[in-house]
């Protein structure tokens, strides 16, 4: 158990994968931080399928993710829940936020934006060109929601305080696209709100993300998670290992190897003997020894 504002309540952390392909050595690591840092605040760790854009999507990548946690001795806690099943909470969200005059309707074209906007940390920043015009649309529109000037911040358990100023530096960003899919920003709040998660542990790609987030939780009314953003695995080019970076998929013939080697890039120190042992021992001496404050500062 542990304490939230005056409550107690039991950990409940969650790995969250999309499923764009086989799990390669980043995504164990944000597996594995995730579960260890679950298990040793015996806590819930769940698993989630983030399967929301269909042609991102690759088929049987999910089943051969969840293979791979099993064969891994990743043991996850109740039923695996998928994105592409929950549109209708999303969009009760999206109704709620609506309710409260805080989205608009978007029409503006990819180009027509890179030609108005500067630059910000996840593409150009929406100048607003929609947000004042309150014409009835007639074709597909996205949706957007305001953002302020305020200072969001947070303390992440590795980086420690992280801030952003949305609308200078994001803009106004996209929960719902023209074409109908829900963005990743509003589906991972309300889900990880309905899912009563307590601790988001994962890569630091997502860190300049949290802000946008927070500043969602707020708006609906949702409590706030801890957030420990880990240490992203890069390949000789420095590149986020992905699909799209070619990332060789974990190698179940040799499991326990991979995973005292993900176990070390989390600056962990197992014993040598480790690696000669079975994975229900690997286990036990990570969950054991499992110190977050080991794990190195790295973007
Ligand atoms: N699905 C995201 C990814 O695979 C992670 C989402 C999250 O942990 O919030 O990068």
């Amino acid at each position: 158990m542990i304490l939230i504002g005056n409550k107690f309540v039991r950990y409940r952390g969650r790995f969250a994968p999309s499923p764009t392909g086989s799990m390669h050595s980043g995504s164990l690591v944000a597996a594995m931080g995730s579960y260890l840092d679950a298990k040793s605040n015996h806590g819930e760790w769940l698993v989630r399928i983030d399967d929301l854009d269909p042609p991102r999507v690759v088929p049987g990548a999910s089943k051969k993710i969840l293979t791979t946690l099993e064969k891994l001795g990743m043991e996850w806690d109740g039923e695996v829940v998928y994105q592409s099943q929950r549109t209708a909470l999303y969009q009760e969200a999206l109704v709620s936020l609506g309710e409260l005059d805080q989205i608009y309707p978007c029409i503006c074209t990819r180009k027509e934006i890179a030609g108005a906007s500067v630059m910000g940390m996840n593409g150009p920043i929406y100048p607003g060109t929609c947000r004042s015009c309150h014409a009835i649309r007639e074709k597909a529109c996205a949706w957007r929601v305001k953002t302020r000037d305020d200072l969001i911040a947070f303390q992440d358990t590795i980086s420690g305080s992280v801030s952003q100023r949305l609308s200078r530096e994001v803009g106004d960003f996209v929960l719902q696209r023209a074409d109908g899919v829900y963005a990743y920003q509003l589906a991972v709040v309300v889900d990880d709100n309905e899912q009563n998660i307590t601790h988001i542990v994962r890569g630091a790609d997502l860190q300049d993300s949290t802000p946008r987030q927070i500043y969602l939780q707020q708006l609906l009314g949702y409590p706030m998670p801890t957030y420990m953003h880990l240490p992203i695995v890069t390949n000789s080019a420095g590149e986020k290992l992905s699909k799209q970076t070619r990332a060789a998929p974990v190698d179940l013939s040799n499991g326990l190897g991979q995973l005292v080697t993900a176990l070390r890039f989390l600056g962990q120190q197992p014993p040598e003997g480790l690696s000669n042992s079975d994975i229900p021992s690997f286990w036990q001496w990570a969950i054991e020894n499992w110190q977050p404050n080991k794990v190195p500062r790295k973007i």
